[in-house]
């Protein structure tokens, strides 16, 4: 699928796994921080339900709209940086899909986190995962690869710096006030980001 469809139906895939997965991101987040990390990208991403996925739509509304939900209904620190990621990323969104667009747009996405959030790579972040996964798509622009390939890669490596986030001790966030029993958990962030990046290479190419 392409354009609006493709974005509204990965939109859609993330908040069918935010729901699931509700329980296992609050447990996380129960151990760094509040226990809310799960209930705050279900109900962010809920506003995916009621995207229009009509032709006269574009990718970026659909990017729009569920971004403006995470900023404005989730009271949590992470709601507002998804959300602007997503917003980031939508007005960045290229009008054909490619490799080299996608990576521009989720570099801009990248971008707009850091300028809201303050995080460098090695905080325990969401950051962890955006980075790596921005650094291969970019990567794989230079070498012409597919969409779909290139979106795969990328989740990879999300998959891989979320994994890295365990061994890292939270400088921001709610989580550094534990920083030392941070240490051997995996940041609830990282692993929402992971999420969006993986269901993106499942649906958009
Ligand atoms: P809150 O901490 O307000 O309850 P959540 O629990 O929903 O919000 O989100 C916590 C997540 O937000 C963390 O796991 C981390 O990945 C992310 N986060 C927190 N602060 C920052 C920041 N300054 N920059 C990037 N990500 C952050
Ligand atoms: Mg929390
Ligand atoms: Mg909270």
């Amino acid at each position: 699928t392409e354009g609006v469809a493709a974005v509204g139906e990965w939109l859609r895939e993330c908040a069918r796994e935010f729901d699931e997965r509700l329980e296992e991101l609050n447990e996380l987040d129960r151990v760094l921080g509040d226990g809310d990390h799960g209930t705050n990208m279900r109900r962010g991403f809920a506003a995916a339900e009621s995207l229009d996925l009509t032709e006269a739509s574009r990718a970026f509304e659909a990017l729009r709209q569920v971004g403006m939900a995470l900023v404005s209904n989730v009271g949590g620190a992470s709601g507002p940086l998804f959300g602007t990621f997503l917003l980031r990323a939508g007005a960045n969104w290229p009008p054909t899909p490619t490799t080299a667009g996608i990576a521009v747009a989720v570099r801009e996405g990248l971008r707009g986190v850091v300028a809201r959030g303050k995080a460098e790579p090695g905080d325990k972040t969401m950051v962890d995962a955006l980075t790596p996964a921005t650094e291969s798509l970019e990567a794989s622009a230079r070498e012409n690869e597919p969409l779909g390939e290139a979106l795969e890669k990328a989740a990879d490596a999300a998959e891989r710096g979320r994994d890295a986030t365990a061994g890292m001790v939270a400088r921001r966030g709610r989580a550094h006030l534990r920083a030392a029993e941070s240490v051997g958990v995996l940041d609830p962030g990282a692993v929402s980001m992971s999420i969006i990046l993986r269901t993106a290479a499942q649906h958009i190419s």
